[in-house]
C-alpha cells in the first residue's frame, strides 16, 4: 500500500514533456554512483535491490550456472494496478556486470538505472495492456551468459514468477549514459515496425514535441537481446517465444552512433583496427574511464524520457488504443 503523498510524489516526477525532471536527474546520477561505487561485483546487484526495495517492488534474485560460474539475475515486476492484470508482457533489461577495468558507469550503471527510472513511472502510472518486469542480468561482459540462462528459462512449465511467461516485448538498454540520440537496434526485420513505431511515440512527450532524435538500424554491438533473439529463432512457428518482439536502446551522441556503424561494418568485413582507431564509445568503455564522471544524468534522463513515451505508444498500439500514435 502506498501512501497518498508518497503517490502524488511518484505521479509528479512522471508527467511533463520539455525539461528533464531535476529530482529525475538526481536520481539517475544517485543510482549511477551507488552502482558504480559496488565492490566487489556482487555488490552491484544489491545495489540494485537496495533501490527496488527503496520503490517497494520486491527483487527476485536468480542464481544460475554457467560456463563462467555461478551468477545471479535480478528481476522485479511492477504490481498490476487496481483495475486488472494485463494479458501481455513487457520485459526491460539491462546488464549489471562489469568489466576489470574502470567501475562499468556508462556499461552499464546507467543502463541499470534507466531500467530502475523506467519501472518508477510506470508503476506511478500504469501501462493499459503490458504488465512491466525488469531484468538486471549478470555475466553479459563474459559472453551474454546471465541473459541466456534467463532466456532458455523463461516460459518453461517449472519455471515461477515474474519469469513465467514470455515477454511480447523484451527491451535491453546497454551504454545509455550521454548523448542527445537514441539509436534503436532491431535484431530482426520482423522487428522493425516496433522500432519505427517506438521511436513515432517518443514525439508523445508534452505540448508539441518532436520526435527524439534516433538511428535506428540492424547493425549494432553484441548486447543481451541477442539471447532472446537466439531463443525466438529456436522456437516453435507460432509459440509465444516466437511472437516475441526484440529491441535494444542506447544513447549516444549521434556522430559516436554512426562511427560505431560504420566500425561493425568494417569489422563484419574482417578488419581488425588498433585501439587508436575505435570509436569514441567503444575507446571509453572497458577502460579505466568508465566511471560515474563519464555518465551525464540529464541527457540519459531525456532519452528515459522519450523511452518512455515510446513504450507508451507501443502499449497503446498493442491495445488497439484509438488514440494509439500512427
Ligand atoms: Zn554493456
Amino acid at each position: 500500500m502506498v501512501a497518498p503523498l508518497e503517490f502524488m510524489l511518484l505521479l509528479s516526477v512522471a508527467v511533463g514533456g520539455g525539461e528533464p525532471d531535476a529530482e529525475a536527474t538526481r536520481r539517475l546520477e544517485r543510482r549511477v554512483v551507488a552502482i558504480s561505487a559496488a565492490e566487489p561485483l556482487v555488490g552491484r546487484g544489491e545495489a540494485i535491490e537496495d533501490e527496488l526495495k527503496a520503490l517497494r517492488l520486491m527483487p527476485q534474485r536468480r542464481t544460475f550456472q554457467s560456463a563462467g560460474g555461478e551468477g545471479a539475475n535480478l528481476l522485479a515486476e511492477v504490481p498490476p494496478a487496481a483495475n486488472g492484470t494485463p494479458v501481455r508482457t513487457l520485459m526491460v533489461g539491462a546488464h549489471l556486470d562489469r568489466v576489470e577495468a574502470g567501475t562499468g558507469a556508462v556499461d552499464n550503471a546507467a543502463g541499470c538505472a534507466a531500467v530502475l527510472e523506467l519501472l518508477g513511472r510506470f508503476q506511478a502510472k500504469p501501462l493499459k495492456h503490458h504488465r512491466v518486469v525488469g531484468l538486471w542480468f549478470d555475466q553479459e561482459e563474459q559472453g551474454l551468459l546471465g541473459s541466456r540462462a534467463f532466456a532458455e528459462a523463461v516460459g518453461e512449465p517449472d519455471t515461477e514468477g515474474a519469469a513465467a511467461t514470455f515477454p511480447d516485448l523484451f527491451v535491453n538498454i546497454d551504454v545509455f549514459a550521454y548523448g542527445d540520440t537514441l539509436w534503436v537496434h532491431h535484431p530482426d526485420e520482423t522487428d522493425r515496425a516496433a522500432a519505427e513505431k517506438f521511436v513515432a511515440g517518443t514525439a508523445d512527450r508534452g505540448e508539441r514535441a518532436e520526435p527524439f532524435p534516433a538511428v535506428v538500424g540492424a547493425v549494432y554491438p553484441p548486447s543481451d537481446h541477442r539471447s532472446f533473439a537466439a531463443r525466438r529463432r529456436g522456437a516453435e512457428p507460432g509459440s509465444a517465444a516466437a511472437k516475441m518482439t526484440v529491441l535494444s536502446l542506447s544513447l549516444l551522441p549521434k556522430e559516436q552512433i554512426l562511427e560505431t556503424v560504420t566500425f561493425l561494418e568494417a569489422m563484419e568485413g574482417g578488419a581488425r583496427p588498433a585501439r587508436a582507431g575505435l570509436p569514441k564509445v567503444l575507446a571509453l568503455i572497458h577502460t579505466a574511464n568508465d566511471t560515474p564522471s563519464a555518465v551525464q544524468p540529464a541527457d540519459a534522463v531525456a532519452g528515459i524520457d522519450a523511452v518512455e513515451a515510446g513504450l507508451r505508444a507501443l502499449d497503446a498500439a498493442a491495445g488497439g488504443d484509438t488514440d494509439a500514435p500512427e
